[in-house]
């Protein structure tokens, strides 16, 4: 079980940073699940002394992350906005970040409610057309924080032409991950400087864990989120970093399914009477499809459509009987939700009317169910 320099993707996932317990054999990285470590005399120890600092399941999953997204090392947080805040104590009062417009509710809530609060600046760009950014970027641009796809429009960020103007500005550019999966989409290989994941939704996979990490390129930036790590202590319990293994050794396969049902699903939308509108990259009709297939490998689980009216919108998610009513993304079973009402709640109307976060759209994670019920559901729902 030694794994070859020259290893590919999907066995990577499965074999990166993982090693057989050597006290048992175990193949699986056990649970460890203590808060300390006997050493063996005073300043003899194998590694481990206090658990917020180290912890041998959390470790395992570190190092098969940072494999995973070609970094350099990775730290993983008790959630994707611990792992998101974590990010931003590389910046200090005075700093200014650049933040794809239609991000995350909780990274704009983070940042806009409390991090404000810290002489921090923000602008909210739309990241998809490059001088936009160029244009936002202040002496002070510490930061250019990007989301590629967005949530729920499925606008696309250039990751690499955004690491160019990056560095040409002296920022970093941190790239949320989440919503494509490194089995989708790699940012450090394309320039970007730290990656950050929900692992809550397609890194775990099973919608049983909440969780975040960070993966740096640079080791520099790895030293300073290990010592955030520690001192901040928002850890990822040990049980948690158990279950987030499991989900990454099934990443590719999962991820392959979960792509060819939202290709699947948004074909069969695109061609429906009742449907005025599909969003999703791997559509020609997307306006941004060249990129998609430039910057990504498959085009996710993620769509959404518009079907005209709030009420019509409604009615399909209420009608709907395999998918599940929910919020979150990213598992094996297919979600459908209603982002103005749910999701986006919080987000002031004409912003919603700015990124065309319309009543009558509809967001669906495709799970990975055979794609004839899925099909069926939405039909059913739709008539
Ligand atoms: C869910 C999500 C987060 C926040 O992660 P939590 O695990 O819920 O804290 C951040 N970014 C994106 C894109 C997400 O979908």
């Amino acid at each position: 079980m030694k794994l070859p320099p020259e290893a590919r993707f999907s066995t990577i996932c499965i074999h990166a940073g993982q090693t057989p317990d050597p006290g048992t054999g175990a193949i699986i990285t056990p649970i460890f699940q203590t808060s300390t470590y006997v050493q063996e005399e005073l300043g003899k120890h194998k590694g481990y002394e206090y658990a917020r600092t180290q912890n041998p399941t959390r470790a395992a999953l570190e190092a098969n992350i940072a494999a995973i997204e070609g970094g350099r090392a990775a730290y993983a947080f008790a959630s994707g906005m611990a792992a998101i805040d974590a990010i931003t104590t590389f910046l200090a009062a005075g700093d200014h970040v650049v933040v794809t417009d239609n991000t995350y509710g909780g990274t704009f809530r983070l940042f806009d409610k409390v991090l404000t609060r810290y002489d921090l600046q923000f602008s909210y760009v739309d990241t998809s057309q490059p001088e936009l950014v160029e244009r936002a970027i202040r002496p002070n641009t510490k930061m250019l924080f990007v989301e590629t796809p967005t949530n729920p429009v499925m606008r696309l960020t250039d990751i690499g032409h955004t690491a160019e103007i990056a560095r040409r500005h002296s920022a970093r550019l941190v790239v949320d991950n989440t919503f494509a999966s490194p089995a989708v989409q790699r940012p450090i290989p394309l320039g970007a400087d730290l990656v950050t994941h929900s692992t809550t939704k397609y890194l775990n996979g099973h919608s049983d864990s909440v969780g975040g990490v960070v993966v740096a390129a640079r080791d520099e930036d790895a030293e300073w989120l290990k010592f955030i790590q520690n001192a901040a202590g928002a850890i990822l319990s040990p049980f948690d970093s158990w279950l987030v293994l499991r989900g990454t050794k099934t990443l590719t396969v999962r991820m392959a399914q979960h792509n060819a049902n939202g290709q699947a699903l948004a074909e069969f939308l695109e061609a429906h009477p009742r449907v005025s509108r599909v969003l999703y990259p791997g559509l020609p009709s997307h306006p941004q499809h060249e990129l998609a297939r430039r910057q990504m490998r498959g085009f996710g689980g993620m769509l959404s459509f518009d079907v005209g009216t709030f009420e019509m919108a409604r009615r399909v998610c209420n009608r709907v009987r395999l998918m599940a009513l929910a919020e979150s993304l990213g598992g094996v079973e297919t979600l459908i939700c209603h982002p103005a009402s749910m999701t986006h709640a919080s987000v002031p109307l004409e912003r919603r009317q700015e990124i065309g976060l319309t009543d009558s759209l509809v967001r669906i994670s495709a799970g990975i169910e055979d794609i004839g019920d899925l099909i069926d559901d939405l039909q059913q729902a739709l008539d």
